[in-house]
């Protein structure tokens, strides 16, 4: 049996003819940029995530980019957010010339620990020089489940800082009833293939709250123009085409299912471990009572990663490292001045988690046969 990690050709299949004539629809028009999916598509996500605006552009690492950009990070500032996620929400912030402060993760939930944060706003809040450069916290958002935002946002409230979520794995997500995205002063959702909602390549969004925001973020994306070749700001080009616009729409619409079977995944792979007695071996995700995670991936805690990985991979099994090396340590951040030991819950993180198969088609004879070969690893 072969297991692959993501298998997107059932989803495909399923809604194939209806994606062509999305696509064929886009080229009949030959309307490309900036047309009427897009539009329709930020208003129907912005809906979908209960925000206020959305704005289509190129990734959800530019969507990253122009949300600092949009609220003024630059050179000197400082943004807080963690060492152990996708490189891109660390990368936009050196990108603008600002520095990354990283604050540790929580083990369970792999997302930003509040008293860490809480611990650092306090040490630094005496030193006017770090307080005054500091501009905003991201948060992620990750493998599908919130960070625990109330005191994110409270700190954000007390010290004037702006909050950019990194919600690239969580849309539709929830936090106490709040969608993914929707809490902070933006959202930034990635369609990359093998996100919950995924193009066919590249795609980002943007969710606001405020209209001066949505208006920036619009002008922004395209080169800072308002009016074609009158330029107020120094933009980037990061638009959403049109075409995966129209693919997006048509895979909206499935979305909310699609959620709820990476859900029930989730719980059968839960039970199955509980019922092999692997759960002493296995540390399996925890979700908080208060939080909906949409398991963008599952992913488990394990002695001996490596070897069982490659044990897996015998067996046919795909499964990958959501990460194994921790942004602080990564070669191109060597001038922050970080080193191994400074982040002791992300670099343990790195070392022990594996992420196993959860894609809504995955069916439970599928499920058993991983579970019976990680129980054969530790048997
Ligand atoms: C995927 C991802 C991004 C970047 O999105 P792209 O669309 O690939 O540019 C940013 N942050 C996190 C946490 C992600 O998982």
């Amino acid at each position: 049996m072969k297991v692959k990690l993501l298998d997107l050709r059932p989803q495909y299949q399923f809604i194939r003819d209806d994606l062509l004539k999305g696509i064929q629809n886009v080229c009949d028009a030959q309307s490309f940029i900036l047309g009427e999916n897009v539009r329709k598509l930020e208003e129907e996500i912005a809906d979908y995530c209960n925000a206020r605006y959305a704005v289509g552009v190129a990734s959800g690492s530019d969507a990253i980019l122009l949300s600092l950009m949009a609220i003024g990070v630059g050179p000197g500032d400082r943004v807080i957010t963690i060492p152990y996620t996708f490189f891109a929400t660390v990368s936009s912030i050196v990108r603008l010339g600002a520095t990354p402060i990283f604050i540790d993760i929580e083990p369970e939930t792999y997302n930003i620990d509040p008293n860490g944060l809480e611990h650092h706003i306090r040490k630094i809040s005496n030193r006017k020089s770090h307080l005054s450069t500091l501009k905003a916290i991201i948060p992620v958002h990750l493998f599908g489940q919130c960070a625990d935002m109330e005191p994110i946002l409270s700190i954000a409230r007390r010290y004037g800082l702006r909050v950019v979520e990194d919600a690239a794995q969580a849309i539709g997500a929830e936090y106490k009833g709040k969608k993914a995205g929707s809490m902070g002063d933006a959202g930034c959702l990635s369609f990359y293939p093998s996100k919950n909602l995924g193009g066919f390549g590249d795609g980002g969004m943007v969710l606001v709250q405020s209209k001066e925001l949505e208006e920036r973020m619009k002008v922004l994306r395209v080169h800072g123009s308002k009016s074609k070749y009158y330029h107020k700001y120094v933009g980037i080009n990061s638009r959403l085409d049109e075409i995966q616009a129209a693919i997006l729409r048509i895979k909206l619409k499935y979305l909310a299912k699609w959620e709820k079977r990476r859900i029930a995944n989730a719980r059968r792979y839960n039970q199955l471990f509980k019922e092999s007695g692997l759960l002493g071996t296995v540390s399996i995700p925890r979700v908080y009572p208060h939080n909906l995670s949409v398991f963008n991936q599952y992913v488990v805690r394990v002695e001996r990663r490596d070897a069982l990985r490659t044990h897996l991979a015998k067996s046919g099994i795909g499964t990958e490292i959501y990460y194994p090396v921790p942004l602080h340590l990564q070669r191109c951040f060597k001038g922050l001045g970080y080193k191994r030991g400074d982040f002791p819950v992300s670099e343990k993180a790195a070392r022990e988690t594996i992420a196993l198969p959860i894609y809504p088609e995955l069916t439970e004879v599928e499920q058993r046969y991983v579970v019976s070969k990680i129980g054969k690893f530790y048997t």
